[in-house]
């Protein structure tokens, strides 16, 4: 603990509820898990619906809100997104109020035969609890409850902070109804402090506070120059074919290291963890002598700066290759957005660069946009302060501030609905929980240190003047 951390009057008695909540906290997680709430077409709805009525019985056991309910909202006039669970308290005596987010829909588990243990059937291996949303994020939601319980059994029932619970039903389909939701129920939702509890920490031992986010731009791009497909013997040479005016563009979005080199995509200025090349190569599985592209430290290139992949390209496979000038290639560009840079201005900066570098007069066609604004916390509220230092006594240990390098669009709908809300995005898995693979898994101390900072973080709350 750092010299200006005080710990927290009860902090002692939070660890020991804490701890003698968890077994019961890892069984009413393991039921969560027992339900397979896959929020994507095609699978079960009912099943959303029974977790989501699952989650709700379990804020109701803790007996401090003043009303618990399911509540949806529209994605459009045809349909009406999956349930979410929506818990309010209100604050008293100018007490802040709270607002605690987790999903308890899962990913779709994949091939049976990839898994350990079968997928809804939560088993506990080592310290692991192992299951589809064992991480992800049902862990978050048990993370609230449990927290909740140990705050209420120091403090008693009769406490003044504002409490609000929300529950998410469909984060894992894209949270297609989030934005309706939050203005539908806006005057419920609204807190001071919101935390998200769907990140990760940097490792088991060491817990993180995300305070930067990247955002996204997609789009097809179709580079044409001909209006036919022409023999490559007769005209080749002095014909330009569409693969070679695409090859020549493309290559322009990246300098000699593979760093991104479109004037106006913009990099955050901000330090990070240590994070050599050797771990880079090992975790993302590089092929022997392959080198890591970009500059800066590593995890600047991950968090920080902007990154342009070409996921995709329709064009003759080589099966069919002919011996013809191709007329038309079309790519799927995906562009990650440095935090704080804005996705529509990225998406201006990609297209006058693409337009002013597209050779041989070929004519591009940008289609399928699809973008989401990155996030950055301002990290000198007085939330950020307290909850690095909630962490810090929960773990032991100093808290990072890391980035992701890809994107949680929702939190962009909170920034904009609740301008004034400080949000923390917190979390409970580690570096090998696995979120959304196969043999997904929670490491139980994480969890238990999860939701003890939770509880000093409410406790704090609760004795704000
Ligand atoms: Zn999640």
């Amino acid at each position: 603990m750092t010299d200006a951390t005080q710990p927290h009057p009860a902090l002692d008695q939070l660890r020991e509820a804490v701890q003698a909540g968890l077994p019961t906290a890892i069984a009413d997680l393991g039921s969560l898990v027992r339900i397979p709430s896959v929020s994507w077409d095609g699978f079960d709805p009912a099943e959303v619906r029974r977790s989501a009525e699952a989650a709700k019985a379990l804020l109701e056991g803790t007996g401090v809100f003043d009303s618990v309910e399911l509540a949806t909202a529209a994605i459009d006039e045809s349909r009406e997104g999956q349930p979410a669970v929506l818990a309010t308290r209100a604050a008293r005596n100018g007490k802040p109020t709270i607002l605690l987010y987790a999903h308890h829909d899962v990913q779709p588990p994949g091939a049976a035969d990839d898994w350990e243990s079968a997928p809804f059937e939560p088993t506990v291996r080592g310290d692991r609890l192992y299951g589809r949303g064992a991480a992800d994020d049902k862990a978050g939601v048990m993370a609230h409850v449990a927290a909740i319980r140990a705050f209420t059994e120091v403090v008693g029932a009769d406490f003044d902070l504002g409490l609000v619970a929300f529950f998410e039903g469909e984060e894992e389909f894209g949270s297609r109804s989030f934005k309706n939701f939050i203005t539908k129920y806006r005057d419920r939702l609204a807190a001071d402090v919101i935390v998200v509890a769907d990140s990760d920490n940097w490792d088991e031992a060491t817990p993180a506070l995300t305070v930067g986010l990247r955002g996204n731009v997609t789009f097809k791009l179709t580079v044409a120059t001909l209006e036919h497909a022409s023999h490559s013997g007769m005209y080749g040479g002095a014909a330009p074919d569409a693969m070679l005016a695409a090859i020549r563009l493309l290559d322009t979005l990246w300098d000699a290291d593979g760093a991104v080199a479109v004037e106006g995509l913009v990099a955050r200025e901000a330090a990070t963890p240590d994070y050599t090349e050797e771990k880079l190569a090992d975790e993302a599985a590089f092929l022997d002598g392959v080198t890591p592209i970009g500059r800066g430290p590593v995890l600047s290139r991950m968090w920080n700066q902007p990154a342009i992949t070409i996921t995709g390209i329709d064009a003759p496979t080589v099966l069919n290759a002919s011996n013809t000038l191709v007329p038309s290639v079309t790519v799927k560009l995906s562009a990650r957005i440095a935090p704080g840079q804005s996705s529509a201005e990225a998406f201006r900066a990609l297209e006058a660069h693409l337009r002013a570098n597209a050779p041989f007069g070929a004519h591009l066609t940008i289609a399928d946009v699809d973008r989401g604004d990155g996030f950055l916390v301002d990290t000198s509220g007085w939330a950020v302060a307290e909850a690095k230092d909630a962490m810090e006594q929960a773990w032991d240990a100093a808290a990072l501030e890391t980035g992701i390098g890809g994107s949680i669009p929702f939190i962009a709908d909170l920034v904009e609905v609740f301008p004034d809300a400080q949000i923390l995005v917190t979390g409970v898995e580690d570096p090998d929980s696995r979120a959304h693979s196969p043999n997904e898994s929670l490491h139980l101390g994480v969890f238990r240190r999860a939701i003890l900072t939770e509880a000093v973080l409410l406790a704090k709350l609760e004795s704000r003047a």
